[in-house]
């Protein structure tokens, strides 16, 4: 019996210890930290063994395969020790699709992801499609499949640490959103690594698959060229007219052949911003490959509600605006927050710094902030880069009190903005803990 070793045992992890189990595998979990109450009575059911609050190596180097949870980096010690001994460490999308012969719509992206995942599978499903999603949004891939669910298309929204370790793995349909610094903690603080990350996306494509990317990303359009793409590629811009897919003079046009022709106003679009202009014309083609026909994507986009926590209108009070975008969690998807703002701002931002080069916001700042309210527990690198730029810099170390500072430094017509450009975890668990208070306290104004 192969021995299947997982490392980590979040959905994603307890998924695989199913699928492999039932695949004939003598499988063991291991997570450093606590499991979940209800992932430890799945595995416990099954009677999968596993061990929590430490990895046992005796019981982990003996793999013939291993797992490994995206969360792992590369330099925890057991996986080095796995990396000497020449182990095959796999993520849970690579090991998953060796067992489905559903298709697969992959999507990557610095920013991006979760939207064009959620829109691309809202499309497929109001047009009566059998998608299912997974990846980094929902039920894992795994256990999906190990529940013989087998829908004809799976939508699967990809991190750069599940491509990492994904080798034989092939999207038949494969997005790339944009490519901008993020998670260079986890890439040596090596912009080039993380970006050849994303580049993975394309690994195994042939002529019948598809490669659809933003033709307008600086960063996708220098490396492209050099990068081999079996794919057929779809280019998306807003910059030109006469490709396949473009938007001009608020018209989105998808045409992916000849006989196709698909128009939208963008301004009617329930997701608002530059950005979902590319997350919607990259869904729209996605779903105009599969043959969606034009009436059916046009109900699809007017009927589309997205994630809590991206650019999500929480109220007015007193004529201000209060909008939660807490999950824009590194420069760019501020950038895009920030460039659709039409009233005056008051900005939240900080938190856990990536390795962020604030610069990037330095004219959208000067526009368009009055008061930066800074929400983190080291706010010196935000106040420093943005001296001189913002004319009022204030520090909260709670929601509460930044709520209040915001309150004060707003007046009508203004809008606050909770788009921090960092992760939460200095001051809050997650970013959707931090997007609830910010809810939460916006919505007891009185
Ligand atoms: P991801 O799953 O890649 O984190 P999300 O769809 O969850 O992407 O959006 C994360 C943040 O990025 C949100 O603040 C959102 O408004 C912003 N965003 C969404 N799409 C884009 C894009 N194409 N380019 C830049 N920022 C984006």
């Amino acid at each position: 019996m192969k021995k299947l070793i997982i490392l980590g045992g979040g959905e994603s992890g307890v998924g695989t210890a199913l699928l492999g189990q039932m695949k004939g595998f003598e499988v063991f979990l291991s997570d450093s930290g606590q499991l979940k109450p209800q992932h430890k009575e799945e595995l416990e059911k099954a009677g999968i063994r596993y061990e929590e609050g430490g990895h046992t190596e005796e019981n982990i180097l003996v793999a013939d395969e291993v797992v490994k949870s995206p969360g792992i980096p590369e330099k925890a010690p057991i996986i080095k020790k796995l990396r000497e001994k020449n182990v095959h460490i796999i993520s849970e999308i690579e090991f998953a699709s060796r067992y489905t012969k559903a298709k697969k719509i992959c999507i990557t992206g610095s920013n991006g992801k979760t939207t064009t995942t959620l829109l691309t599978h809202h499309l497929l499903t109001t047009a009566k499609y059998k998608a299912e999603l997974a990846g980094n949004v929902g039920t894992s891939l795994a256990r999906q499949i190990a529940a013989g669910n087998e829908p004809d298309w799976y939508v699967i929204e990809l991190s750069s640490f599940q491509l990492d370790g994904m080798y034989d793995f092939k999207a038949d349909i494969a997005i790339l959103n944009n490519i901008t610094p993020d998670h260079l903690d986890r890439y040596e603080y090596k912009f080039e690594n993380y970006i050849r990350s994303k580049f993975r996306i394309l690994q195994n494509q042939t002529k019948a698959d598809a490669f659809i990317y933003n033709a307008d990303d600086p960063v996708t359009a220098e490396w492209l060229p050099n990068m081999s793409v079996g794919a057929t590629p779809y280019a998306v811009t807003t910059k030109k007219t006469g490709t396949p897919v473009y938007t001009k003079d608020g018209v989105m046009h998808v045409a992916v052949d000849k006989s196709k022709n698909f128009t939208f106003m963008t301004e009617n679009l329930p997701i608002k911003g530059l950005h979902n202009i590319y997350n919607a014309m990259q869904a729209c083609t996605a779903v105009q490959l599969v043959g969606l026909t034009d009436e059916e994507i046009a109900l699809g986009l007017k009927s589309f509600v997205n994630a809590h926590h991206r650019l999500e209108f929480v109220r007015e009070f007193d004529g201000v605006e209060y909008i939660d975008d807490s999950k824009a969690t590194n420069v760019d998807s501020a950038w895009y927050a920030l460039e659709c703002q039409k009233k005056p701002v008051v900005w939240i931002a900080g938190g856990t710094d990536k390795g962020n080069d604030y610069s990037a916001l330095n004219e959208l700042a000067k526009a368009k902030i009055k008061t930066l309210v800074c929400l983190g527990v080291d706010n010196a690198k935000l106040i420093k880069s943005f001296q001189g730029i913002i004319p009022v810099i204030l520090e909260a170390k709670s929601m509460q009190e930044c709520i209040d500072k915001c309150r004060a430094a707003a007046q009508p017509g203004d809008v606050v903005l909770l788009s921090p450009c960092c992760a939460s975890f200095d001051l809050f668990n997650s970013y959707k803990h931090r997007g609830d208070l910010f809810k939460e306290c916006a919505n007891n104004l009185k």
